[in-house]
């Protein structure tokens, strides 16, 4: 008898001819995931497990935040034997209510799955004075798992992850990063779909402080593990804000600041092969996210625009920023660059045309190119 980790996965079950790749996939973030602790991982059909180890809780808590992953139990191997199962199960302690749930994924198996399982009630309650079976709301239920490799997994437990698909191989997105509460669950979301990213944040210094950085690179460090980053991208957005603020509408400040965080996001898009880029926006939630601003924004980006929060309610939102973490930092009160030159009337329904002469009146090719060219690279 062995105690392992048992993984499984569910959507990767549907991937047909692809199943194998997305198989090999999580097996690979998972390895990656758990570098540096003892233990061994290995791909049974249809299911992983993780063996040899000491660190139980340690391993747990890391596969939790592992996309593609359904759901983990500490469970027992056995040889698939009807002995030796038989001779485990009557060793088992049970004062409750309960039920056997026998999955005979080995088909060779010479006892069908509801024989079985009432065998194996027959022989708890024969051995367990207080124990009652329950099959319809039963407070423990016993979960044998006949595999095809020739072993058997008995567990009680089952601890949820987020399921979505495994992270890609490569860091296909670039991650539009601020220090607020949206920016790092769009991360999530993505991450979710598979999407690794990478992250760019712009900052305004000096008048957006050093701690506003430090801020932003700590909540960058929580949500490496879940999407997958290398690499943190930061640009000044400060000569073009000031160019902005002195020659150029306010009302139109912001929808030109965000047409300018596109464009330097294009320019790192194409010089480090990302795919698409995530933004946190969410239709209506404040002036610069109305479907005209959206629409003035998206008309200088030369790559898909990913926004997965477009439908959500602050609420939930914040909901799933508590969940993955990173809410308590993002609410500490340090200013974005977008709150700098904050106009008070920000226009609501902004125009292209508008917007582009409004940047007629700078000369904005070599504020980006001076931008483009002093990105600072954080290795995360
Ligand atoms: P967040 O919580 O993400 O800051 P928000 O409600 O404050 O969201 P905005 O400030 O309008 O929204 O920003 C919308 C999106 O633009 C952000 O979710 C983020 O993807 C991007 N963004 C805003 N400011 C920055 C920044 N300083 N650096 C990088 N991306 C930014
Ligand atoms: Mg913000």
């Amino acid at each position: 008898m062995t105690n392992v980790i048992l993984i499984r996965f569910n959507e990767i079950h549907l991937k047909g001819g692809n199943k194998k790749y997305f198989t090999k996939l999580l097996h690979d973030n998972i390895r990656d995931t758990l570098h540096g602790i003892n233990c061994k991982v290995e791909n049974i059909q249809n299911r992983l497990l993780v063996r040899d180890y000491n660190e139980e809780d340690e391993i747990i808590s890391k596969l939790k935040c592992v996309f593609g992953i359904h759901s983990i139990s500490k469970a027992v191997e056995l040889n698939s034997s009807v002995e030796e199962i038989e001779h485990y199960v009557a060793k088992l302690v049970v004062d409750t209510t309960f039920k056997c749930s026998v999955n005979r994924a080995e088909k060779s198996f010479p006892i069908k799955s509801n024989e079985f399982a009432a065998e194996l009630g027959e022989i708890i309650l024969n051995n367990n004075k207080t124990a009652k079976v329950d099959v319809h709301n039963p407070e423990t239920i016993i979960n044998v798992d006949i595999r095809e490799n020739g072993k058997t997994y008995i567990f009680t437990n089952l601890i949820y992850a987020y399921s979505g698909l495994p992270l890609g191989e490569n860091r296909d997105g670039l991650l539009l990063l601020s220090g607020g509460i949206d920016s790092p669950v769009a991360g999530f979301c993505m991450a979710k779909r598979g999407l690794r990213q990478d992250i760019l944040h712009f900052d305004s210094f000096p008048y957006t402080s050093k701690l506003a950085k430090e801020k932003v690179i700590s909540l960058a460090k929580k949500i490496k593990t879940f999407i997958g980053t290398k690499y943190m991208y930061v640009c000044s957005m400060t000569k073009l804000q000031e160019e902005f603020h002195i020659k150029c509408s306010t009302e139109y400040a912001i929808n030109l600041l965000r047409r300018s965080m596109i464009r330097v996001a294009n320019a790192i898009c194409k010089k480090y092969k990302y795919k698409t880029i995530i933004t946190g926006e969410s239709l209506g939630q404040v002036a610069s996210q109305t479907i005209e601003s959206l629409i003035t924004t998206n008309a200088v980006a030369e790559f898909p625009v990913m926004r997965p929060l477009i439908s959500f309610n602050k609420e939930e939102i914040i909901n799933i920023a508590k969940e993955i973490n990173t809410y308590e930092t993002s609410i500490l009160p340090y200013e974005d660059c977008c709150t700098v030159f904050l106009p008070r009337n920000p226009i609501i329904k902004p125009k292209i045309a508008d917007a582009e002469k409004e940047e007629g009146k700078i000369d904005l090719q070599n504020l980006l190119n001076y931008v483009i060219n002093n990105i600072e690279i954080i290795k995360l």
